[in-house]
């Protein structure tokens, strides 16, 4: 039974597929966060080089990956697609189940598929430095090790929580070279700001964006970088998606359900977006975003537009939104915190071409244990979502008594995700009842904006 579908490095894609032109409408302009006006290729100078700007707004839909990067790419590229036999097995189902398996790349996830882009389009546009934003540190070090590669470099911002509580991925950024700071900082008016009022503050994912975003753009010598939710990051991605048709070509199966968890947007948007042209042409695959039920951007979310960040420097995005100061609760080990989602996966969702599910972090502990005990790999938290809404659809095939094909994201591999799982088996972890007076409460913040769409 053949287990892996593997391609060769010369089938590394040639250019990454940008949805943008093959979205049923029009794109929101993002808005600058002072004058709330659309922003301008200059407004976003400061923070992104040129190169980088240029593919957040291309129409064209697709983009030549520089040889510079497919070169990097080869390190762990193409990622293996593997047929989950053994998971099948044990949950008796007749559908058949793939998985694309970006575990293999250096730092252990998906994300160095857009941290060596963004620091090549950097290095082409004369970029010294980069400073960039980390919660449990899976961007942090894809960044440093994308940096590394180019003789950039690098600061990170680091959630405090995580850096007291997850030093592992602390290290792995500075043995790839990069200084590691907790946030909030007193190196920033961010950072200054919120300790003045919260001295132990445990700091959040858009605490540390402001961070972030302040020094780079008050050096001219430093840009910043985001692991997610833009367009080009989600763009950089699909070379997940476009290696995963062609070896489910090899497999001779086409999927009827895509599938990946949800943060800010941007692995799912590498497996689903090269699907999304099909669907146009008559495809009846579905696509599914799983996100927790405690951080519930894309289900219990407002279509809207709000900033980035909490400290409302970074640009204002037509998206779905849990409000800019939303804090999912603390104990929540899974992951996919972000208040946001992509603006593009967002106005998918709001046409109706794209669905999400919302899954609770004990069910996804007990689909992650059970992928481990079959399929043999120790998933991410993050993509054990991913992997509860595909047991959830073999299950549902099962009782209808109907084939499926079913090809899910495994982003990430949990080896420095232990202290999650450790909490799991000692009974620490818990259910969430939907935040819906803190959502509600954020929610009450949302800019004002005089864009009408
Ligand atoms: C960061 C991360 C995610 C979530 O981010 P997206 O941008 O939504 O993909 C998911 N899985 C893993 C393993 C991650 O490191």
């Amino acid at each position: 039974m053949q287990t892996k579908y593997l391609l060769s490095e010369n089938q590394i894609p040639t250019h990454w597929y940008n949805v943008i032109p093959d979205l049923p409408g029009p794109m929101s302009p993002v808005l600058h966060p002072g004058t709330r006006k659309p922003v301008t290729p200059a407004d976003l100078l400061p923070l992104f080089p040129m190169g980088l700007i240029e593919q957040e707004m291309s129409p064209e839909r697709w983009v030549k990956i520089p040889d510079e990067v497919r070169e990097i790419y080869r390190i762990w590229r193409p990622s293996p697609l593997f047929r989950a036999h053994r998971l099948e097995k044990a949950l008796g189902t007749p559908a058949r189940i793939y998985y694309k398996y970006e575990g293999v790349s250096p730092a252990g996830s998906h994300k160095p598929n857009t941290a060596v882009p963004q620091a090549y389009y950097n290095k082409i546009g004369g970029t010294k430095r980069i400073a960039s934003e980390t919660g449990a540190g899976q961007w942090g070090s894809s960044i440093a090790l994308a940096c590394k590669m180019f003789g950039l470099e690098c600061t990170v911002y680091m959630v405090k929580v995580s850096f007291e509580q997850k030093p592992y991925r602390k290290s792995m950024m500075q043995l790839w070279g990069a200084e590691v700071i907790a946030s909030p900082s007193p190196r920033t008016n961010a950072g200054r700001g919120i300790l003045a009022r919260d001295p132990e503050s445990q700091g959040s994912l858009g605490i540390a964006i402001s961070e972030a975003v302040e020094d780079a753009a008050t050096r001219d010598d430093t840009r910043y970088a985001l692991g997610s939710v833009l367009n080009h990051v989600c763009m950089h991605q699909t070379v997940i998606g476009l290696e995963a048709k062609e070896q489910m070509k090899l497999a001779g199966d086409v999927p009827d359900v895509v599938i990946g968890c949800h943060g800010g947007g941007s692995n799912f948007a590498g497996i689903a977006f090269p699907f999304v042209a099909d669907k146009a042409t008559g495809s009846k695959v579905r696509l599914v975003a799983a996100e927790p039920s405690s951080c519930p951007t894309l289900t219990k979310g407002v279509y809207a537009f709000d900033y980035g960040d909490t400290a409302q420097m970074a640009p204002i995005s037509h998206m779905y939104t849990l409000g800019h100061d939303f804090m999912p609760p603390g104990i929540h080990a899974g992951g996919l915190r972000y208040h946001g989602a992509s603006p593009l996966v967002s106005q998918l969702v709001n046409a109706g071409v794209i669905e999400a599910r919302a899954v609770g972090q004990l069910a996804v502990f007990e689909a992650a244990v059970t992928f481990a005990r079959t399929e043999a790999i120790i998933p991410a938290p993050e993509s054990s979502h991913a992997i509860r809404v595909a047991i959830d659809e073999a299950l549902q095939a099962k009782e209808e008594g109907k084939e499926k094909v079913i090809l899910f994201n495994l982003s990430g591999h949990g080896h420095v995700d232990m202290a999650a799982y450790d909490a799991y088996f000692s009974g620490k972890l818990e259910d969430f009842e939907y935040p819906a007076e803190k959502v509600k409460e954020s929610l009450a913040h949302l800019p004002q904006v005089d864009f009408a769409k």
